[in-house]
């Protein structure tokens, strides 16, 4: 081996990178006979921010002294295919670079932007193994990732995840399992239209690359008001969404207070003979899947679905009008506003400007 080999997880909150990270670390000095390290670095670990996470190995007379994150990575895996079109990912990567894309069974047969030219690309459909095994997405990556690098056996694999969550979480271990071995063996070699999108038109999803103390509007704030608002949370989905059942629906408001990212759409409307706030729908763009709302539903209006079951979203929001508007939320900054239907609605009750 080179004097490391590195692996860099680019990926969102809430599919599991981390953990991996930490799985593939321990592995490289409980089972692979090297010397390891890993960590991750990510902003408030909330569903829907970036993740990146950082793992190096070397021979075990070598000594790992360097603790910085992984520039140019031997290995990138990305754990969901929207965020090849992020501009950080691909730092670094070039022709010594392999990657493994975590892309839904759909896109499979069809080509591949890759922006960069790199050494080779593989995909997997993490996605819908971790559904069909009752696992998760980052075990599916873990097999595939164990498989690409070509010095772990499947068994090293099983072995970390036993010492991992064997005694924690005993009941999801055979699933676990059952996702790292369809992992190892699903992973394939995909050809690639290197080039295709220009890595220049790509916009980058650290604001620190956008933002710095020359050009943000008021030195240091975050021009992202509201956190993930101005975010499209669809990729930190793990195959599952609410489905709105509005017949049902009794318009208490539960699930608004409760959705942290603003996905319902409330506007002024008559229920039962009524002039009240009627829930209108779903905006999926920010929905990230946590199924908090349909938790609180008294009514079952809100049921877990599976996302593949409802291609076209849409038609959960049968108010055209009020889709979300990227526009309106590219406005959204320091000095910025946000022009969702329920708080334009409520602007205008109070006799407000909007
Ligand atoms: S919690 Fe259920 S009943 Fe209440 S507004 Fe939301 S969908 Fe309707
Ligand atoms: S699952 Fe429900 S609570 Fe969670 S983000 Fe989506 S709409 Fe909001």
């Amino acid at each position: 081996m080179e004097k490391y080999y590195e692996i860099r997880l680019e990926s969102i909150g809430g599919l599991g990178a981390n953990l991996c990270g930490k799985m593939l670390g321990e592995l490289g000095i409980k089972y692979l006979g090297r010397n390891s390290t890993s960590f991750s670095s990510y902003g408030s670990e909330k569903t829907g921010t970036p993740v990146k996470g950082y793992v190096r190995y070397c021979d075990k007379e070598k000594e790992i002294r360097i603790h910085s994150p992984v520039i140019h990575p031997d290995l990138l895996a990305v754990f969901h295919q929207a965020l090849l079109k992020d501009k950080g990912v691909w730092e670094g990567c070039d022709e010594n670079t392999e990657v493994i894309v975590s892309i839904d069974g759909g896109q499979m047969e069809k080509g591949l932007k890759i922006p960069v030219p790199v050494k080779a690309c593989h995909i997997i459909d993490a996605q819908q193994i971790a559904i069909e095994t009752h696992s998760r997405i980052n075990m599916v990556m873990l097999g595939a990732i164990g498989k690409v690098m070509g010095f772990a056996k499947l068994s090293d694999l099983n072995q970390i995840c036993e010492d991992a969550l064997g005694s924690k979480y005993p009941d999801a271990l055979k699933g676990n399992l059952e996702g790292i071995r369809r992992g190892f063996e699903e992973v394939r070699q995909k050809t690639i239209d290197s080039g295709v999108e220009n890595l220049q038109s790509l916009k980058s999803r650290d604001s620190s690359r956008e933002w710095g103390y020359l050009t943000a509007p008021v030195g240091g704030i975050n021009p992202r008001f509201g956190s993930s608002v101005a975010a499209d949370l669809s990729p930190s989905r793990q195959g599952y969404i609410p489905v709105f059942i509005k017949e049902r629906c009794i318009n208490c408001g539960l699930c608004d207070s409760t959705c942290p990212d603003m996905v319902f759409q409330f506007a002024k409307g008559n229920y039962k003979g009524k002039e009240m706030m009627v829930n209108q729908g779903l905006d999926y763009y920010h929905c990230k899947g946590c199924l908090r709302c349909v938790d609180v539903c008294p009514v079952n209006a809100l049921v877990q679905g599976l996302e593949a079951e409802h291609p076209n979203k849409e038609y959960f929001l049968p108010n055209q009008d009020i889709i979300r508007k990227p526009e309106y939320y590219i406005k959204a900054g320091a000095d910025g506003y946000i022009t969702s239907e329920s708080y334009l609605t409520e602007k205008r009750m109070e006799g407000g400007e909007v």
